[in-house]
């Protein structure tokens, strides 16, 4: 059972230490300054570099924030706020957004998990701050504007936070405190995920000096490898269409991607010839990664049908679902994930296994077809509630 902490209000060096992300949180650090630079470089603050390291770090092994980070723990306000800055910017120079978008969601839940249990007053005052007018509605509830509630709302999904299911009253929809605080979540998540606007050569700085940490980070969001054994294949994610491209580059920066979206990247990647693991691994950004869940649905989709696993939707389905990208990404980093995919637009591309193919990839065959011999559509598994296609997948 929560225990709630007294409704005793924070002082502002509490409260911006513990939510250094809020606007004037820099007011810790008074009367002295420090600027950018001696952050990143002079030895006094190697240690709040350290904890800053360790934030990021953490949130890219553990993005729920289920474990404490230690060092994290015994840091005084100042040392807080200074690591919360440097792990900022080091995210803000990194080569991929991957970290960072992770980064936002770990932070954002580790807020939420203090503010579900916090005094009401504490939640409107970081709400307030966040620039959310929420009041107290009574009850322990909190009222919300309509717009602003849609705004947090709308990205989590679930369907408790649909606008059906809320109280409505006078233009402000009053919610209980825990969902209040994950409105909150919300709201901290879309701030810590826009990039700190840094010098080029500030940048470059930070990449040279945090190469080990830029390291790390990649190698914390792998790329799918192959599975061994029988009809054992090279996985080449470069070959990928741009739709599992996006889904895959969703995942890793910690953005939310639809029921129809996960199913089909699992299904893509097992026939992809991925291994279990890597198609796990491909899940870990995600907002709501449950280990034990997405291991649950994995393995329901990849051992489907005795092992064949359920087929990947068809292009038509995944555009109906706004899962379709052969326009373009145009908020991609790397210039290739921008452009328009001609081969995406043949007429008789039918199937983002095809296309695989059609690259140069190799697709695994479901075992029964290849008692019958390559490329024989019989007995093969239909995808949850669709027919069967009659293309060569
Ligand atoms: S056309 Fe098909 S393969 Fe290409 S991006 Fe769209 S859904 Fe994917």
């Amino acid at each position: 059972m929560a225990v709630h902490r007294p409704a005793t209000p924070l002082d502002a060096r509490s409260l911006y230490a513990a939510y250094p992300f809020l606007p004037g949180a820099e007011a810790l650090l008074e009367p002295d300054r420090v600027s950018i630079r001696s952050l990143l470089d002079d030895p006094a603050y190697s240690r709040p570099r350290a904890i800053g390291a360790a934030r990021v770090l953490a949130a890219a092994d553990d993005p729920r924030a289920t474990r404490d980070v230690a060092e994290l723990d015994r840091a005084g306000p100042e040392e807080r706020y200074l690591s919360f800055l440097f792990a900022e910017i080091v995210l803000a120079a990194a080569p991929s957004a991957a970290g960072l978008r992770r980064w936002a969601v770990a932070e954002a839940k580790r807020t939420y998990a203090r503010l579900a249990d916090a005094p009401v007053e504490e939640l409107l005052e970081v709400a307030g701050r966040l620039g959310f007018a929420a009041e107290p509605a009574g009850n322990g509830k909190v009222a919300l504007p309509l717009v602003d509630y849609l705004r947090l709302a709308v990205p989590i999904r679930e369907a408790d936070f649909r606008l059906s299911r809320q109280e409505v009253e006078h233009g402000k929809v009053r919610v209980g405190r825990v969902r209040a605080a994950r409105l909150v979540q919300e709201a901290i998540r879309l701030r810590l995920g826009v990039a700190l606007p840094l010098a080029e050569e500030v940048r470059q700085r930070v990449r040279e000096q945090e190469a080990d940490l830029f390291r790390a980070l990649a190698e914390r969001t792998p790329a799918p490898v192959a599975r061994t054994g029988p009809g054992a294949t090279i996985v080449r994610p470069e070959l990928f269409p741009p739709c599992i491209r996006k889904m895959l580059r969703m995942l890793q920066s910690g953005e939310n991607l639809s029921h129809a979206g996960r199913f089909g990247l699992a299904a893509f990647l097992h026939r992809a010839g991925a291994d279990f693991e890597s198609i796990v691994d491909a899940y870990r950004g995600a907002p709501d990664f449950d280990e034990s869940i997405t291991r649950y649905q994995v393995e329901h989709i990849t051992r489907h049908d005795g092992g064949a696993g359920y087929t990947p939707p068809e292009c038509d389905t995944l555009r109906s679902h706004g899962l379709c990208f052969r326009e373009g990404d145009p908020g991609a980093e790397r210039p290739a994930d921008r452009l328009r995919d001609e081969m995406c637009f043949r007429p008789d591309l039918r199937h983002p296994l095809q296309y695989y193919r059609w690259k140069g990839g190799k697709v695994v065959e479901p075992e029964r077809e290849s008692a019958t011999g390559p490329g024989e559509a019989r007995g093969r598994p239909a995808a949850p509630g669709r027919s069967r296609s009659t293309d060569r997948r």
